[in-house]
């Protein structure tokens, strides 16, 4: 394997209606990833489909001989922090079906939003609620090959839950700073969010942040997306690596900062399939450049 990918696996989410081995797979070959990012049910809905033995165990087999790191995005409607039972009830299923799909095809992570308060309640108050509903599903991991739990920050629209780097502190603190859990930083939440990345410090100086607020060795994985907007403008609209707001340098940085060795990128950005390997292209350049 060559220094760079053990140092920063670059891939992306790949589409898999087909089959997670047929289509995914074979579409992550054609454009050069070094990791997968996968979604094992409609990413805007609440079906919990089965899986199909023969793609998972082709995918997973495929993955650990290559040493290709496979992740699950659960579906974007699951809020751990919503006023609504009914979305509670739904949350709790759905992820609880992300977290066993990972388990089947042998990914490493499977990644959340961290959602928000609605409803007008108090932050605390779905804190609480997220120590109630989220912590049992971290505890129904307990064997090896259980999947982390990745929270993904989001970019501060709404009664977000997570933006800033620093509010992860009282969400882990919610959820007990769980062994199993971890962070899925993506780098135009982030950036939207109100953290500027620009600049000579400004990804290093939000990583160490990160790092402040989560302790060492919970940065799991890295969304590698550009973005459309200025920094602190809350949209979450991701751009090609390099043509937006962000730039390239910061993510020269990003493989550079001690908190991200090890840790694999996955890009979530525009232009099909070209966009993509033009993307994973890019990165892998900036990284072993
Ligand atoms: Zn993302």
């Amino acid at each position: 394997m060559p220094a760079g990918r053990s140092r920063n696996p670059v891939g992306s989410h790949v589409p898999v209606a087909g089959g997670l081995h047929s289509t995914g797979l074979a579409y992550a070959r054609r454009i050069g990833a070094e990791a997968v990012q996968v979604f094992v049910a409609n990413p805007r809905g609440w079906a919990t489909p089965a899986g199909r033995p023969q793609q998972d165990e082709a995918f997973r087999q495929a993955c650990a001989e290559e040493g290709i790191p496979a992740y699950v995005h659960a579906p974007y409607l699951i809020n751990f922090g919503s006023h609504t039972g009914a979305t509670v009830e739904r949350s709790v299923e759905s992820l609880r079906h992300s977290l066993r799909r990972g388990r089947e095809i042998g990914a490493l992570g499977v990644v959340v939003h961290t959602g928000s308060a609605t409803g007008g309640r108090a932050r605390e108050v779905a804190l609480r609620q997220v120590r109630e509903r989220l912590l049992p599903l971290l505890d129904e991991l307990t064997c090896d090959d259980d999947p982390f739990l990745l929270l993904e920050s989001t970019a501060g629209q709404g009664a977000s839950l997570c933006s800033r780097t620093w509010d992860f502190g009282p969400y882990f603190a919610a959820l007990d700073a769980h062994p199993k859990l971890g962070v899925c930083l993506d780098t135009c939440h982030v950036f939207a969010a109100g953290h500027d990345l620009t600049g000579p410090a400004g990804m290093h100086r939000t990583l160490n942040l990160l790092v402040d607020t989560v302790g060492a060795g919970r940065l799991k994985l890295i969304h590698a997306n550009d973005s459309k907007d200025v920094a602190g403008a809350h949209k979450d609209r991701h751009e090609n690596i390099g043509t937006g707001h962000i730039g390239e340098d910061p993510f020269r940085a990003l493989m550079s900062h001690p908190a991200t060795d090890g840790v694999p990128l996955v890009i979530e950005t525009p232009g099909g399939e070209e966009g993509h390997a033009a993307d994973v292209d890019r990165l892998k350049k900036l990284r072993d450049g």
